[in-house]
């Protein structure tokens, strides 16, 4: 891996790509040089209002240009950035700004209230407005006039790759949302693992502390071609999936194209107009452009992969999905924040076949284990399942201010990634489930994700998530919630019929409820917890 850290990308990337562009958000357009400049002028602001190396800044931002510039420019003046999502009420907003201990924040006018409300009284000391001419109150400044006057002063911060780059925190789908640690180093081993798995290249630092990218000869031609084409962008950038596909693009020399709002339609008309090549997005987010009347009439030729990560997708999406984008490779990505991002991955080319149901391969120098329930630990053989432990260069150091959950979580260099699965003969991996979301009734294991398979597939539904409600000594039974398709009337009884014939008999779905759709996050992840919720709530 590359002796370099996150604050020489700007300039390495504007060396390798110049005036391509770099970001497109709406109609403004920032290349590559551009946001060398920029970035390296924020940095340089930063420091002059005191940030230095290892102070906290965070952005509060969505998807925009100014979210790039600000990433990077933090980074250049040696920060470690923090994320959160702009419409993040106030009180959570606030325990992250303590629990981080920021010192600058970065938001956008419809935010800017909430921000200062949260701010009052902590160690926030500037804010900037994206979107705004100038600041409003006192340590508050128009992005532009933050900037205006400075220059990318060449400037080289004292950090390495054993400093955080950034803290992001994980989507709290589970519980409690904790700071990951990203290093320096975990963002540099990780961009370079994808970007020898989806663009068969190497990353390299030059003798001048520049980047390059030298072809690996035995991986040959991948879906990505670097210093080529574009993607649109939906995922939210204050989510670690897409995050790391941000520095990984724009390593690639991609254009990214920002879509706003996520809207189905939307996306697929700037794939067309944008000949764009490469996209990634949630499961969610796939099934609702896979199944929308444009996805047979627009022009996707130009898309060579689709990727689908941060939750599982069911093969019903995956068809469609291949039926959406014929010239493409519909891969999965298998990921988490505590392992900065990509696990594992389906390779797009070379001698190992596609799998369906399995998300791929740990991508290279990447080990996996698969471990015993019991307190035994045990390593266990192909086809068992079992809880999945990871290792690698991208495998963070742990939680910000969590030691006992990182002691219990990261063990000498493995990740507990709180996902069962198995592995294949072939070292395939395929995940189960969630263990928090794993049931157990009358001591049986059951996975409510093969139950969800077997949903979507009744004719009827359009999607579907099944989670636990208690039930006394017998544990917890599973409860299905499914959304229709357009036009049809549910027939609770007749799935769960459906799913009867088709599980052992302590797996039968035990009530269907019916609704118009399902509660998901930001990242696009079934909020199953909501689901719970409304179970316990209809129980009392
Ligand atoms: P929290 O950990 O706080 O509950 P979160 O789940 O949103 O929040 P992330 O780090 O964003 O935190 O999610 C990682 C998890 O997403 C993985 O552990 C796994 O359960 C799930 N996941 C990601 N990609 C896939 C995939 N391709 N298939 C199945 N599950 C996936």
């Amino acid at each position: 891996y590359p002796e370099l850290t996150l604050a020489a990308f700007p300039s390495g990337m504007a060396n390798l790509y110049g005036d391509k562009a770099a970001v497109v958000d709406g109609d403004t357009v920032c290349t590559y040089r551009e946001l060398d400049q920029r970035s390296g002028a924020f940095a340089a602001a930063l420091r002059d209002a005191g940030v230095t190396e290892r102070d906290v800044v965070l952005l509060h931002l969505g998807n925009c240009i100014e979210f790039v510039v600000a990433y990077y420019g933090a980074l250049r003046a040696g920060a470690t950035v923090t994320l959160v999502n702009p419409l993040q009420p106030g009180p959570g907003l606030r325990s992250q700004i303590i629990d981080t201990g920021a010192v600058a924040a970065v938001t956008q006018p419809g935010q800017l209230d909430t921000l200062t409300a949260a701010a009052s009284g902590t160690t926030v000391r500037t804010i900037v407005v994206a979107g705004l001419p100038a600041g409003v109150g006192r340590g508050q400044f128009g992005f532009d006039e933050f900037v205006r006057g400075y220059a990318a002063a060449p400037f080289t911060p004292a950090v390495s790759g054993d400093d955080v780059a950034h803290l992001a925190y994980t989507g709290g789908t589970t519980g409690l949302s904790k700071g990951v640690r990203v290093l320096h180093r975990n963002v540099l081993a990780n961009v370079t693992q994808m970007i020898a798995w989806r663009a068969g290249h190497e990353v390299c630092a030059t003798d001048d502390g520049g980047i390059e990218l030298r072809p690996i000869e035995s991986l040959g031609d991948r879906g990505v071609v670097p210093g080529d084409g574009a993607t649109v962008v939906v995922s939210p950038l204050f989510h670690a999936h897409a995050l790391i596909n941000m520095s990984f693009l724009l390593l690639c020399g991609a254009t990214q194209v920002f879509a706003g709002r996520f809207e189905p339609g939307r996306m697929l008309e700037l794939i067309e107009t944008h000949r764009a090549t490469y996209i990634t997005g949630s499961p969610a987010m796939w099934h609702a452009v896979a199944t929308h009347p444009d996805a047979a009439t627009r022009d996707t030729d130009s898309v060579r992969v689709v990727s689908s990560g941060a939750a599982p997708i069911d093969h019903v999406t995956l068809g469609a999905l291949s039926r959406a984008f014929p010239s493409a490779s519909v891969v999965e990505g298998y990921g988490l924040t505590e392992g900065t991002c990509l696990v594992a991955s389906a390779p797009l080319t070379g001698s190992v076949a596609y799998k369906l149901g399995s998300v791929g391969l740990p991508v290279f120098d990447t080990e996996v284990q698969i471990r015993a329930q019991d307190d035994s630990g045990a390593v266990l053989e192909a086809g068992d399942r079992g809880k999945l432990w990871v290792r690698g260069p991208q495998v963070t150091d742990g939680y910000l201010n969590h030691p006992e959950i990182t002691a219990q979580q990261f063990v000498d260099g493995w990740l507990d990634t709180g996902d069962i699965a198995y592995l294949d003969e072939d070292g395939y991996l395929f995940i189960c489930d969630r263990t928090k979301d794993m049931l157990i009734y009358k001591g049986y294991n059951v996975y409510p994700r093969e139950l969800e398979e077997i949903l979507v597939s009744h004719p009827d539904v359009s999607s579907a998530a099944v989670v636990g409600r208690e039930a006394g000594s017998v544990g917890q039974e599973p409860v299905a919630f499914v959304v229709p398709l357009p036009g049809v009337r549910i027939d609770g009884d007749a799935v769960s019929a459906f799913v009867a014939e088709r599980v052992l008999p302590y797996k039968k779905v035990r009530d269907v409820v019916v609704v118009e759709q399902l509660p998901t996050s930001a990242a696009g992840k079934i909020l199953k917890t909501k689901l719970r919720e409304q179970l316990a709530t209809a129980a009392t």
